[in-house]
């Protein structure tokens, strides 16, 4: 039997198929979590004005030391009507047009107030508390580059830079479709045999969250023509996920119907554990993910695969999973033929991230996995990671 591929082979075979979606302008409202399609630039000066640093008093260095009349009072909005002439002070706060004329702030804590005067005890530098318009960034210039995600720090800097909207990727539109004739909905009353649908839920919230736009079909049994319409259906969206139905049993017909409605296989089956029968395939520009349906193999499927192909598709630099650095807290034992993807709970210690096996590692205990906040990769070998071994770990908790 020839080898499996790895899931890093795997995930290059996955971004290998994806073309960026096209772009369409967001408002800046709304584009929170969505990803830049072009550069943003900068439509004015910021700040647009020489403005002030503090609440105090605009004068001209050159004044200082020396006691000033103050001959008016400028607030954030609300420009001085004349330039600021020689000998003079002008009352200003935090935010304030520094009017012509003057080229320094002193804050009002260093000056002593008396009738219509400021008293100035000490020499302002010339440009002390003043920001320069323009200081933060020129107008024309790049705010946010391509393939970022944008996040609070981004949407504040285009917002005070003046972009209004931008060009965003579109939303992939991801369909979902669970299979398999033992499937209740939740919170319905299981019949015999019946249990509770887990992937449809869990793959739409993960994927809503990186970005996707969502249809979960309702589950299908294991039915030929049942599936054959869900998956035609599912195959007009630009990402295609099912859960069950990818190995190797009678009632495993999903991959079967999928090259009858003209998918192209990439691969089936990686060395990974668990989630081993997972599938990957396109037809045109839609690619077709089958992940197995055992839940924790579909939760690891989708971190592994799906979601670096939604982020590729948004175009973002980086669509690999970030996998961080963290150390065993017991020891695990490797598995020789694949490597592994064990769930963990993380803490911090003095020196870094470590993380805690959980027991109850099979790919049907999904609610065990409901205490785990980490996927700890144990590479495929004949030995074991001691206690305290240096291990990547991804974060089962990340957006996006
Ligand atoms: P399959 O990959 O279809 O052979 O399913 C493997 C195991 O996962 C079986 O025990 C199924 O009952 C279970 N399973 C399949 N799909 C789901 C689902 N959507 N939610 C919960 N369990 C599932
Ligand atoms: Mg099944």
């Amino acid at each position: 039997m020839p080898e499996l591929p790895t899931f890093e082979e795997a995930q290059a075979l996955v971004l290998a198929h994806v073309r960026p979606l096209d772009g369409e302008r967001v408002p800046i409202g709304r584009a929170a979590g969505r990803v830049t399609a072009e550069p943003a630039l900068a439509a004015v000066d910021l700040p647009p004005f020489a403005s002030s640093a503090m609440d105090g008093f605009a004068v001209r260095a050159a004044d200082t030391p020396g006691t000033l009349p103050v001959v008016a009072t400028i607030a954030a909005g609300l420009p001085a009507t004349r330039p600021l002439a020689v000998g003079e002070a002008m009352s200003i706060s935090t935010g304030g047009v520094v009017p012509v004329g003057a080229d320094a702030v002193v804050p009002i804590e260093y000056v002593v107030q008396h009738d219509n005067n400021v008293e100035i005890a000490d020499g302002a530098a010339v440009g002390a508390h003043v920001r320069p318009r323009g200081g933060d960034i020129a107008a024309g210039a790049v705010v946010v580059g391509t393939g970022v995600r944008l996040g609070p720090a981004q949407i504040g800097g285009l917002a005070a830079a003046g972009v209004g909207e931008l060009l965003c990727a579109r939303a992939p539109h991801v369909v979902v479709i669970s299979t398999g004739t033992e499937l209740a909905a939740p919170g319905s009353r299981l019949g015999p045999g019946q249990v509770y649908e887990a992937n449809a839920v869990m793959l739409a919230a993960s994927l809503a969250a990186a970005g996707a736009d969502i249809e979960t079909l309702p589950a299908v049994a294991d039915d030929e023509s049942a599936l054959r319409a869900a998956v035609e259906r599912g195959l007009a969206a630009d990402v295609l996920v099912t859960s069950g139905g990818v190995s190797v049993g009678p009632h495993d017909l999903v991959r079967r119907i999928e090259a009858g409605l003209g998918v192209e296989e990439v691969f089936w089956r990686v060395a990974i554990k668990p989630g081993k029968p997972v599938s990957f395939g396109v037809r045109g520009e839609t690619l077709v993910f089958g992940l197995p349906g055992n839940p924790v193999s579909s939760l690891v499927g989708c971190e592994l695969f799906v979601k670096p192909a939604l982020r590729a598709l948004q175009g973002l630099l980086e669509p690999l999973p970030r996998f961080a650095s963290g150390r065993l807290a017991a020891g695990l034992r490797q598995n020789d033929a694949r490597d592994e993807l064990v769930r963990a709970r993380s803490r911090l210690d003095h020196d870094g991230v470590v993380l805690e096996p959980l027991s109850g590692q099979e790919s049907h205990m999904i609610a065990t996995a409901a205490g785990a906040d980490a996927l700890v990769h144990v590479p495929r070998g004949k030995g074991e990671l001691p206690a305290g071994a240096a291990v990547r770990w991804l974060p089962l908790d990340a957006a996006g």
